[in-house]
Order: C-alpha cells, then sequence, then structure tokens
C-alpha cells in the first residue's frame, strides 16, 4: 500500500506543477494557467440567476419552497441509496463546449480541466458532509457501451474519474463497475422507461463493505443510470454511494447523447 499512496502524491505533486504552466485557455485560447482561463471558468460555473440548488440531487430549482415540503421534482425518482449528486455546472453554453470537445473531439485535456472544477465542489460538499470519513473514496465512471467504445476509442465518464481520482488523492478502479449486458440505448426513452430499460444492465463483482463509492459521470439527466448503479453498489456492501457529474441538466430538459 505504500508505494501507491506514494504514487498518488507524485501524481498530486505532477499535477500542481502542471497547473501552474501557462497553456491556451481550451474555449477562447488566451493563455492560462491550468487550461481554463479566469473568464471562461466564471462563464462556465456561474449560474444565469440566482438559484436554488437541491443539496442532495443539485438540480436548479425554481421559485421559492413550500413550507415543510421538499420541492425538487428529480430526488422522488432517484434511489435511496444514492446519496448526493456533485455537478460542477448545469448543462448550458460554454460549460457544453467542454464535455462535447471531451467526448467528440477527444481532447483529454478538457477532462482534467472539468474534474479540476469538480474537485472544489466536492471537497466543499465532503468538508459539510462527510468530515467522518477516513479511507479514501473509490472512484468509479459508468461503463459506457460496446459500441459508443468503438466509435469514440475511450469513454469520457472514466477519462473524469480518472482525472477526478487523481485530483482528490482518492482509489482510481476502472473495473469496479461493468455493463451485464449492451441494452438498447435511452436516447428516446421517458423518465420511467429508462429506469426500466438500466436495470440490471450493470454488474459488479468487488466486495465493497463499509467502503465509499464516487461514481462519475459526464452528465446527469434523470438520474437513472445512476441510481441503479447505486443500488448495484449498496448490494455489494458500499457504506456511503455518491455521484460527481460534470453537468446537471436542468430540470426536464434532455441531454444530448445518452440521457442518463
Ligand atoms: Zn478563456
Ligand atoms: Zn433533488
Amino acid at each position: 500500500m505504500a508505494h501507491l499512496s506514494m504514487l498518488r502524491e507524485f501524481q498530486c505533486w505532477l499535477r500542481r506543477t502542471r497547473d501552474r504552466l501557462p497553456v491556451a485557455c481550451l474555449l477562447c485560447g488566451s493563455r492560462a494557467a491550468g487550461g481554463l482561463c479566469r473568464y471562461c471558468c466564471e462563464a462556465v460555473t456561474a449560474d444565469k440567476e440566482e438559484v436554488r440548488r437541491c443539496p442532495r440531487c443539485a438540480v436548479a430549482l425554481r421559485g421559492k419552497p413550500a413550507a415543510g415540503h421538499p420541492d425538487c421534482p428529480d430526488c422522488p425518482d432517484l434511489s435511496a441509496a444514492l446519496e448526493r449528486v456533485i455537478a460542477a455546472f448545469d448543462y448550458h453554453w460554454p460549460g457544453d463546449l467542454l464535455i462535447e470537445r471531451l467526448k467528440v473531439q477527444g481532447r483529454f485535456s478538457c477532462a482534467v480541466v472539468l474534474a479540476g472544477m469538480l474537485a472544489e465542489r466536492c471537497q466543499t460538499a465532503i468538508d459539510l458532509h462527510s468530515s467522518k470519513r477516513t479511507s479514501p473514496m473509490l472512484v468509479a465512471g459508468v461503463p459506457a457501451s460496446r459500441r459508443s467504445l468503438i466509435l469514440r476509442g475511450f469513454n469520457p465518464a472514466a477519462e473524469l474519474g480518472r482525472a477526478l481520482a487523481v485530483r482528490m488523492g482518492w482509489e482510481w478502479q476502472p473495473g469496479l463497475i461493468h455493463r451485464a449486458h449492451e441494452g438498447q440505448g435511452q436516447k428516446s426513452l421517458g423518465r420511467r422507461e429508462r429506469r426500466r430499460e438500466v436495470e440490471g444492465l450493470y454488474r459488479c463483482d468487488a466486495r465493497l463493505q463499509g467502503r465509499a463509492v464516487m461514481i462519475v459521470d459526464d452528465v446527469m439527466t434523470t438520474g437513472a443510470t445512476l441510481s441503479a448503479i447505486a443500488d448495484l453498489l449498496q448490494q455489494r456492501g458500499a457504506a456511503e454511494v455518491w455521484a460527481a457529474v460534470a453537468a446537471r441538466t436542468p430540470t426536464r430538459l434532455e441531454a444530448p447523447e445518452a440521457g442518463r
């Protein structure tokens, strides 16, 4: 285990060094340390208006809360095993460009920048809600379909997960979750059909007794995929399951691809 912790320390040092080097901003091209200039970073992460967010699933909520009533439209459909969702920003311009450039153009530096934004949110949430944890979280990306792997040659969720694990000093577990079968895709499915479609779609053979797991994906829309995986990990003994997504789709909008 000692060599693993030394490797993690070395990765953290490498990341800190790289973050100080000026490179072209991924959105505007100006010189910036870390791959995204301050103005673009603010444009991506700043909310367009004053919004409340669901403290559990991070979706933007409208209006004032009704006294005594939880008013999140998405939480009732999420699995109780999914304790908390961390999102770097809402799925809209210009943040969506970073996701598109990772997924479509295979620009892996976008995964590093997105993971950096997510890491800040994760640290804040952990300081607030999970100060008692002693062992590092296990990190796993949502597995891609075989078709998508063949088309792209990589899994964007895994790239993001690995970069987040390095950034946070957590344990990256690329083989923790597998696809049990290929499924039919969720593009045109409604909320309830998506939940049915992902039931039994994933497999986990690891024993996770007492461990905390962070599932990572690029975009969360209905949460059907994350819910199914959280159920699975809880059945395997995980004590705590969180999810980290680069972007959270505002309620009732559909993500461009998987809609998961
Ligand atoms: Zn910029
Ligand atoms: Zn919610």
